[in-house]
């Protein structure tokens, strides 16, 4: 069967479940958007461009959710958490037409959870569509098939949100948190840890973010900046996911909780820029003018930020983490950390380097995703310093070694080296 998406029905009108609601319809569908609080509906509407509203029909759950029968796509995007979520999709098995296609937007539950024990067809139609907040800006769209899902419905997500959205699909599988924030949370927690022994050393939290920046090819909100625009308490259900979810022998465990500070400053509500300040916080002074104020980590309080420092770091893209110096030792551990992290997830996450890249790139901004980047610094020098160190291979790297190959993708990019040692075709891996 081949399907296609004119129409989908969002269920849950929250911040997601808006954002997919708004996209769908500026993108010319016939939507219906529903939750149990008529006032989140309303809210929601809001954010539908004016243009597109009259394709929006809105409801309630318990009066409007017949109407999902008219739908090709049910797209859940309610509270996380499962019990609400199997409740839900139970009843929707029963009200969605035959040829419509179901998923849920879960950030973290796995899919196997979501289906375990429902009917074939639901097995077989369903997929967790995960969208990035704000779906309107974020370009990363992770399709994850479940162990019955069919192809034609993959195929039919992967189609609707390349071709009606705009978005960038990556094709994940379904590990805890998937491809993006399974490498982009490893980072900001294993730098929580990572970072602090620098601090000791005299390194500001300032420059912390400066280095885990331009100078590796990140946003400029670096590590503590991401984390506050992000939110502690985010952060804290992420390491508890991970803590239960993630395989046994990863590298990820040691980091899944916060260090102290960080923890006192979570559970003061200290949460970031949401509460008013996280890491950093602005100040209105009496004259009326804003400052900014850094929460030192040390001594647990709040004093005036400072210039991050980056005097003597390398100008060109990555080179300061093989520098002989403290900027270059962090860069290393916490930066070349995630690339060595990253690249010992495939096959386990993907079956390719490149939904990881993309991921990485659509997801969190990275000018180059963790392997474009290894190709960047030379994956022999990344090699040669981790035998150095004495440290393991990771999959992709030892494959890379195995394979006496130079990089991990050739030919301006048109190919990849997989798993197998051998290249293959970029195209092949993004459809
Ligand atoms: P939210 O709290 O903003 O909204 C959830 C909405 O669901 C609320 O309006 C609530 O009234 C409604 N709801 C709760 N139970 C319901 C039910 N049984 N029937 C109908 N409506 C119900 O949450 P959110 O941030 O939009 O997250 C929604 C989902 O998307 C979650 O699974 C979350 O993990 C995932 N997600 C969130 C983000 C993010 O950054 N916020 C990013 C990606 C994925």
């Amino acid at each position: 069967m081949s399907r296609s998406i004119e129409s989908v029905a969002v269920v849950g009108a929250g911040t997601m479940g808006a954002g997919i609601a708004a996209a769908s319809a500026a993108a010319g569908c016939r939507v219906l958007l529903l939750d149990m609080n008529a006032d989140a509906v309303k809210a929601a509407l809001q954010q539908v461009d004016q243009d597109a509203q009259h394709l929006v029909t809105t409801g309630t759950v318990e009066t409007d959710l017949e109407a999902v029968s008219d739908y090709d796509w049910v797209c859940e995007a309610v509270v996380e958490d499962l019990t609400v979520k199997r409740e839900l999709f139970n009843r929707l098995e029963l009200i969605r037409k035959d040829g419509s296609v179901i998923s849920s937007n879960t950030s973290g539950i796995p899919l196997r959870h979501i289906s375990e024990g429902m009917t074939p067809r639901f097995r077989a139609d369903v997929a967790i569509t995960h969208f990035f907040n704000p779906v309107k800006v974020m370009r990363l769209f992770e399709l994850v098939p479940g162990e019955d899902t069919h192809d034609d419905v993959i195929a039919a997500f992967a189609e609707f949100g390349d071709k009606r959205l705009g978005k960038g699909v990556v094709h994940a599988k379904d590990t805890v948190n998937f491809i993006g924030n399974r490498i982009g949370c490893f980072f900001m927690l294993s730098g929580l840890h990572l970072a602090k022994p620098f601090l000791r050393e005299g390194m500001n939290q300032e420059t912390v973010d400066a280095i885990l920046a331009a100078p590796v090819g990140l946003p400029p909100t670096g590590l503590y900046g991401l984390i506050d625009l992000i939110g502690l308490d985010v952060m804290e259900l992420v390491g508890k996911n991970l803590a239960t979810n993630l395989p046994q022998a990863d590298a990820g465990h040691a980091y899944t909780a916060f260090p102290p500070a960080e923890q006192r400053m979570h559970d003061n509500g200290q949460l970031g820029r949401k509460a008013g300040g996280g890491f950093s916080r602005q100040i209105k002074l009496d004259d009326g003018t804003r400052s900014k104020e850094t929460f030192d980590l040390l001594n647990e309080t709040w004093r005036d930020a400072l210039p991050g420092a980056l005097e003597g770091a390398a100008a060109e893209l990555g080179e300061v983490i093989f520098e002989d110096s403290p900027a270059g030792e962090l860069a290393w551990k916490v930066f070349g950390g995630t690339l060595r992290y990253a690249a010992g997830l495939v096959p386990e996450i993907a079956d390719d380097v490149v939904n990881i890249d993309n991921a990485i790139r659509w997801g969190f901004n990275w000018v180059h995703g963790p392997f474009e980047m290894l190709d960047h610094l030379n994956p022999k020098r990344v090699i040669d310093r981790i035998h150095r160190e004495g440290g393991q291979l990771p999959s992709m790297l030892a494959v890379l070694e195995q394979a006496k190959a130079a990089s991990f993708y050739r030919n301006d990019g048109s190919e990849y080296l997989g798993f197998d040692g051998e290249y293959h075709s970029v195209d092949q891996a993004v459809n």
